[in-house]
């Protein structure tokens, strides 16, 4: 794009007006028709759904996969079946430093000592890096998921990376999820009908209640909720 770093915040801030209330799939089909092949989705593996839709409108959609070393099996499982089963471009990105460098550099269990560092190093940077190509990423960040997220736009301004952030599903509820997963037989990591409804790493994430917090499975006890990638 050969427009200043303004207009396009004002662009996307203006197609997030113009798009509240559309469909996911709405709010896919221009992003792609404005961005492609310069928009990719970042996903964390817990479901499918933003690929399902987003490789039907335009296959070979790039997926970012942020591969920390710390993914429980179910969730490479998930990335591995993602790739086989959807015309998706899964791209996977590991961090700077294995685990064992990062222990001899930070000293081990840097995610109990210091999570929010342990996330810069192999979440945060590696997002930036695998962005860099692009002018515009989605996720599947969704309003009613937590606090911190109440007030995203469906296409927003990623004011730390400079680029036009998509959140197709920022208005749908848990529910409306459940319904498209059922409706479209969508690829869900195994782990979400085991008790982990928000799924990050698996030294970070615990089982989940019933009627408890989807969320509250993640960084349970040191006051984090997020990792540094959305907010
Ligand atoms: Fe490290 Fe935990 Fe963050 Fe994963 S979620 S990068 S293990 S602190």
């Amino acid at each position: 794009m050969s427009t200043t770093i303004e207009e396009r915040r004002r662009f996307a801030l203006r197609a997030g007006v113009a798009l509240e209330g559309a469909t996911p799939q709405e709010i896919l089909t221009w992003a792609l028709g404005h961005f492609h092949p310069n928009l990719c989705i970042a996903s964390s593996m817990g479901d499918a759904v933003l690929i399902d839709m987003a490789s039907k409108i335009q296959p070979g959609v790039p997926v970012i996969f942020l591969d920390t070393g710390y993914h429980f099996a179910e969730t490479i499982g998930t990335r591995d079946a993602v790739a086989s089963v959807y015309p998706a471009n899964v791209i996977t990105i590991l961090p700077l430093r294995t685990r064992v460098e990062q222990d001899a550099e930070h000293g081990p269990r840097l995610h109990e000592r210091n999570p929010d560092l342990c996330c810069a190093l192999r979440k945060v940077e590696p997002l930036a890096r695998g962005l860099s190509a692009y002018d515009a990423w989605a996720s599947g960040i969704r309003r009613d998921e937590a606090s911190t997220r109440r007030e995203i736009r469906v296409i927003d301004w990623d004011e730390k990376r400079s680029m036009v952030k998509v959140n197709p599903l920022a208005g749908w509820t848990q529910s409306q999820v459940d319904d498209y997963i059922a409706t479209a037989g969508v690829l869900v990591n195994p782990l979400v009908y085991d008790g982990y409804p928000s799924i990050g790493c698996a030294p970070c994430t615990r089982r989940v209640a019933d009627g408890e917090d989807a969320r509250s499975g993640r960084w349970s006890g040191t006051g984090k909720t997020e990792c540094g990638l959305h907010v």
